[in-house]
């Protein structure tokens, strides 16, 4: 057994790090502190100004704000969303009972098109997401991508047999703009690489997404507000986590930062995203990590989605747009990949949404994949150069010019190495089984949760998703706090790690 009080070590301050903390703090524990790479909180919950305008970097939405959801619970009772999200009718709607968002619609020929005319389009691809559950899949199909596409074609053959051969291709070049925003929601470059059964994975709640009208950082300071100031010690990237040894005397982890310091530790909650575990696994533990886990870390995709804000002086879009899709006239083929990335890589924004409410004018393009990751590397002026030019094409009207754009670039940040997880071809439920399992495995004799994980990446139905995150930083708090119920952790509460 470890000692009474344990030290532990959480390597991460985004949601799952401070939720872990914060659960251990209130259990009584005193002995724990984060470690974090960066100067800030809140990991991948990052919002901004586009001058007075609040924009999220990170996350926007809480998906599924119902009481099943704790972040939901959380924001409602610091008092932080609007009196929409709090309504019964709010809480208890369903994925798929969404009040469409108000759209206007644009083709590559300078055209807006009538919303009502690409209703069908819009009615096809939801009902192509729903037969994405298991009862109804194609056994044929590996991905989701394959899928959509050869039901697609089976289907709006029959259904749309009667359009014109200009409409049909025009509702089929829709599809494709559907397509790519998909792979927003899943962070992939494409959504054939997303394992058809695996999809369904994902549990969604109840509930019409909100947003934090004081940005998605409040809840972060909210809980932040509820920690010592000096549990947090930041710009302490941590290189290796040496577990299993015998380094530090009766601690059996010891915790060796960037700068060289060594810190020992009775238990370590790893909360690093998937993306920084791909590429530093090999240096992150000694000794490396069970086979099946690393197998896991490979399987499951992490893929990069950004966001492209643009300012304007005027609007171009109905007073009441909640939505602009964009349609290239010569995409029927349903696909969701650009075939030029260096020339075309703007082609993947299919979608802005309106930044509301706002006194300025500011539309979100979303881009996700290679694309996000080749806009990632031009310096802004050029975005802007191909956002003015994308925007010419679609309104006809060469007057528009964006007064400031702001970009995120999640595939660059070397803390993160890209924005949220899928589950990739090939992977299953067990995959994220394996990345929560601590460490030692079962079975090893040596002492039990010595290293521990959590982020979203590790949670079994919410993965990719803030509450998903902030579930398993409890999942994890919890796990120490029963391994050590039969004891009470309360030692001296001035103590420092
Ligand atoms: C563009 C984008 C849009 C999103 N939209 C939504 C949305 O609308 N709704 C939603 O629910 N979710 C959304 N998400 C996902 C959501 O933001 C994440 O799932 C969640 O914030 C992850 O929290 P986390 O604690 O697991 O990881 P993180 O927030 O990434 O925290 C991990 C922390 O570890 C630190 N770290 C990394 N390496 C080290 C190291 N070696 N040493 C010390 N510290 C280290 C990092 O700096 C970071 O602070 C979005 C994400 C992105 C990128």
């Amino acid at each position: 057994m470890a000692a009474k009080d344990p030290k532990i070590l959480i390597i991460g301050c985004g949601i799952s790090g401070i939720s872990a903390a914060l659960r251990l703090f209130k259990a009584g524990f005193r002995h724990v502190r984060i470690l974090e790479a960066t100067e800030n909180t809140g990991g991948r919950i990052k919002t901004a100004k586009l001058g007075n305008t609040i924009t999220e970097i990170g996350a926007t939405y809480i998906h599924g704000p119902s009481e099943e959801n704790p972040l939901f619970c959380l924001a409602r009772d610091y008092g932080l969303l609007d009196p929409q999200a709090l309504t019964p009718e709010n809480q208890t709607m369903d994925v798929y009972e969404y009040p469409p968002w108000v759209g206007n619609w644009f083709s590559s020929s300078g055209q807006k098109l009538s919303a009502e005319s690409m209703d069908p389009a819009l009615e096809m691809f939801l009902e192509l997401m729903y037969d994405t559950n298991p009862s109804e899949i194609d056994k044929e199909c590996a991905s989701v991508g394959h899928f959509i596409r050869s039901q697609a074609q089976l289907r709006t053959a029959e259904k749309w047999k009667d359009k014109d051969e200009t409409t049909r291709q025009l509702l089929l070049c829709a599809l494709s703009t559907m397509l790519k925003f998909e792979c927003c929601a899943s962070a992939t470059p494409s959504m054939d690489e997303i394992d058809l059964a695996g999809f369904s994975v994902y549990k969604d709640l109840k509930g019409v997404d909100c947003t934090f009208p004081s940005g998605y950082e409040s809840l972060i300071q909210n809980l932040m507000s509820e920690l010592p100031a000096d549990l947090v010690t930041y710009n302490c990237p941590v290189r290796c986590v040496h577990w299993n040894g015998k380094e530090s005397g009766e601690n059996t982890v010891t915790v060796e930062c960037a700068d060289g310091k060594r810190i020992a530790a009775d238990h370590v909650i790893v909360t690093v995203p998937l993306g920084y575990l791909k590429k530093h696994h090999s240096t992150l533990f000694c000794p490396p990590l069970p086979a099946h886990k690393l197998h896991s870390i490979q399987k499951i995709g992490f893929g990069t989605t950004d966001k492209i804000y643009v300012e304007f002086e005027s609007p171009w879009w109905d007073a009441d747009c909640e939505v602009i899709y964009l349609v290239w006239k010569d995409e029927e083929d349903i696909s969701d990949r650009v075939s030029d990335i260096s020339k075309s890589w703007i082609r993947k924004i299919s979608v802005f949404t309106v930044i509301k409410p706002s006194e300025s004018h500011i539309l979100c393009g979303w881009i996700s994949g290679h694309e996000a990751e080749y806009m990632e590397r031009l310096p802004e002026h050029e975005v802007r150069r191909s956002i003015t030019e994308f925007v010419h094409t679609f309104t006809g009207n060469s007057a528009i010019t964006p007064k400031r754009i702001l970009c995120s670039r999640w595939f660059s940040d070397p803390w993160t190495c890209g924005s949220y997880c899928h589950l990739a071809i090939g992977c299953s439920a067990q995959d994220l089984e394996n990345m929560m399992e601590p460490l030692p495995a079962k079975g090893d004799k040596s002492q039990p949760l010595q290293v521990l994980f959590a982020g979203e990446a590790t949670h079994p139905c919410y993965y990719s998703s803030v509450h998903g995150a902030l579930l398993t930083g409890w999942r994890e708090a919890d796990r120490l706090i029963t391994h050590y119920s039969s004891v009470s952790p309360c030692g001296d509460s001035n103590q420092k790690l």
